[in-house]
């Protein structure tokens, strides 16, 4: 990637990738992004960062939680908000994606969060938008989606601690999952006891993720694990539908089941990114049950994308101070 991430003052700009971001940013943006949580059934952290300054959802690929979370943190950061409707988008019409962006950027948008289903677009975008605006990549094809790494490596932390010290085991559809990859690149950044890959074969990585072991059977791959994170199927990445595993043959081998999870520690946690396919790779009665995480997830989602646009926000300032 040749665009940097961070300003030559020393300031978040983009958030393309994590591989790319030092480790002391990870932290910064986990720190600040623990500092918009509230406790449970007082009103949501708002304050007024953003005041004046609008962002851009612009989702080409389908998506739930990643655009509710980034529209709630931006509002409230006190931002305006477009959220650009895909099917009503000039890219359906023919204009190139970077059309689309300079017509935005005439009205002055100030942030871009940017999913895609095709590698390189957020970086693409970033390296043509004027000096004070930002691209945020929320989800590009399976390569990226730095803002749920970041968000999984909060809960683990709010939970486990220092990730030094843990195992933690992603198991699924690895091969076409960018949650598994940003998740990697994110632990791996802050010194992960072990990580372990745990799939089909057919739905591993061709190449294997930062030091990751891997493994093809789950009693094995989850053996021991504090952390066991569950991934869906990516169907729509799949080039021959007739590759889709049956949905009951990949329950029986990789789901998990109250029986599956005894191997795992006593204490591990169990996450999921979600949208969750129940009785697929995971168990309702798990997904619901008290080892599970997956609604602190999205929780700490909120914040972190909160974090980010924060921190984003003070290269804007820099910026536009200047001119
Ligand atoms: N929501 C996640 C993503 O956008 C995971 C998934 O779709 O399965 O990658």
């Amino acid at each position: 990637m040749t665009v940097s991430q961070t300003s030559e003052r020393g300031h978040l700009r983009h958030l393309i990738s994590l591989a790319d971001l030092p480790r002391a940013e990870i932290e910064r943006i986990i720190e600040r992004a623990s500092t918009y949580l509230t406790p449970t059934g007082q009103p949501p952290s708002h304050d007024a960062t953003l005041r004046g300054r609008t962002v851009a959802n612009l989702f080409f690929e389908p998506s739930t939680r990643t655009r509710a979370s980034f529209e709630l943190a931006a509002k409230r950061l006190s931002a305006d908000v477009l959220n650009l409707d895909v099917s009503m988008s000039s890219r359906a019409k023919g204009e190139t994606v970077l059309d689309t962006i300079y017509t935005l950027q005439a009205m002055q948008i100030d942030v871009f969060v940017v999913r895609d289903a095709s590698t390189g677009v957020p970086a693409r975008i970033a390296e043509h938008v004027a000096p004070h605006v930002c691209v945020l990549n929320a989800g590009e094809s399976e390569v990226s989606h730095p803002t749920q790494g970041l968000l999984d490596v909060m809960t683990i932390q709010r939970h486990k601690g220092d990730v030094g010290a843990l195992r933690v085991a992603i198991v699924g559809d690895i091969r076409h999952s960018r949650v598994a990859r940003s998740a990697a690149e994110a632990l791996t950044k802050l010194g992960v006891g072990e990580l372990r890959l745990v799939g089909p074969t057919e739905l591993l990585p061709e190449q294997t993720i930062a030091n990751a072991r891997v493994y093809t059977d789950l009693a094995d791959g989850i053996a021991d694990a504090d952390v066991v994170m569950a991934l869906r199927i990516q169907k729509e990445r799949f080039a021959q539908l007739g590759d889709i595993p049956d949905p009951q043959e990949y329950y029986r081998r990789f789901g998990l089941s109250a029986r599956a999870l005894t191997h795992a520690k006593n204490d591990a946690i169990v996450m999921h990114p979600g949208p969750m396919n129940r009785g697929v790779e995971i168990d309702g009665s798990i997904a619901d049950g008290p080892q599970s995480v997956i609604q602190e997830q999205v929780t700490n989602g909120l914040a972190v994308r909160m974090a980010v646009l924060a921190l984003v926000h003070e290269h804007i300032a820099a910026e536009t101070a200047q001119c």
